[in-house]
């Protein structure tokens, strides 16, 4: 399936949005020569001016202690807020009601240029689990709904402040895709009396060319479905909804993946790869959804450096992707990286 003859004009079926996505997969006319990460890379530790780092000012006054490890604070410009001005919620056609939650910002490390893929693999377990206690806070607070823990990584993706930080919505509503995946996944449970998580699992191991690295617990790969070049999901191997059930062991082979995955990223174009990376997870509003597998989704904006997949006329248009890759030959390019080069560990 790797012969890139076989990839022309494909359409393939995305089973967690229900839709086409559409293959155009042609050789590469322009051959990248590689950035390079060392002369590119910001260089400064601490920056007196980031407003993330380590006894630095915040916008309203707040200082930043000077943290050793993972620093959360509430977002100095949240998006939404428990004490917001109350909204007259208006009910009919067009309806408003108060934006309600908490947002937060976390700071992986307290060193302004540095990325999780460059930190050791025990710091990121670090980051995860802190994750967990969150979502574990988050799940006793009667007011939050669902929660999205998300990182914009890189200029690629509008992120002016290269500090590593991601951000927390807590929020008291659906969170849409994650909505959506819920009632596909139990359609699809009692249209074929399986869990649609574990069928696409199923099928990845069964045509093991997209797999980007499996443990005991968890499996990383780039879908069959995929709509960006580099997209990739990691999944526990056991049915979790949400972090905070994932054992020590498990949460550790979770972030072992992802390490693994970011690195052959930086590695395959020498370069911070950029992406926008979201935890995927169950609502925390008191009811069981055992149909939803909780997932980290990887979705990298570039095709190749400087070549950015901007959705456009099918995309914002239609709501069909139109890819110019293959999945096969992504996953395969990013398996030829050799992890043992990695040399920024730092
Ligand atoms: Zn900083």
């Amino acid at each position: 399936m790797s012969n890139s003859h076989q990839g022309k004009w494909e359409k393939r079926w995305h089973p967690l949005r229900e839709e086409w996505v559409v293959y155009s997969a042609h050789r590469n006319s322009r051959p990248w020569q590689g950035a390079d990460l060392f002369k590119t890379k910001e260089s400064k530790v601490y920056d007196p001016t980031c407003y993330l780092c380590p006894g630095n000012s915040r916008i309203h006054g707040s200082v930043n202690p000077n943290y050793l490890d993972v620093f959360i604070f509430e977002n100095d410009h949240p998006v939404v807020g428990m004490q917001a001005p109350v909204v007259a919620a208006t009910e009919g056609f067009y309806k408003k009601e108060n934006a309600r939650g908490i947002a937060r910002v976390v700071c992986y490390d307290p060193r302004h240029n540095i990325t999780l893929s460059q930190m050791k693999l025990e710091a990121v377990i670090k980051v995860f689990s802190t994750f967990q206690t969150q979502m574990a806070e988050f799940e006793k607070n009667p007011e939050i709904k669902s929660v999205l823990i998300f990182e914009n990584k890189g200029e690629a993706v509008g992120v002016s402040n290269p500090h590593p930080h991601c951000q927390i919505y807590a929020v008291d509503f659906p969170l849409n895709l994650v909505n959506q995946q819920i009632q596909i996944a139990q359609r699809y449970r009692t249209a074929n009396g399986k869990n649609i998580f574990e069928e696409i699992i199923h099928q990845e191991k069964k045509d093991n060319v997209r797999i980007l690295a499996e443990n005991e617990n968890a499996i990383a790969f780039i879908p069959y479905f995929a709509r960006y070049a580099y997209e990739v999901m990691i999944f526990p191997k056991k049915n979790h909804q949400t972090f905070i059930s994932l054992s020590p062991q498990e949460l550790a082979d979770m972030a072992s993946l992802f390490h693994q995955t970011v690195r052959r990223m930086d590695m395959n174009f020498n370069m911070d790869f950029p992406y926008v990376m979201s935890f995927m997870q169950a609502p925390v509003d008191g009811n069981k959804y055992p149909e939803f597998r909780m997932h980290i989704w990887l979705q990298p904006p570039y095709r190749q450096p400087g070549l950015i997949k901007y959705p456009a006329g099918p995309e914002i248009g239609a709501g069909n992707f139109m890819a110019d890759t293959m999945p096969e030959d992504k996953a395969a390019e990013l398996l030829k990286v050799n992890l043992n080069a990695y040399a920024l560990e730092r």
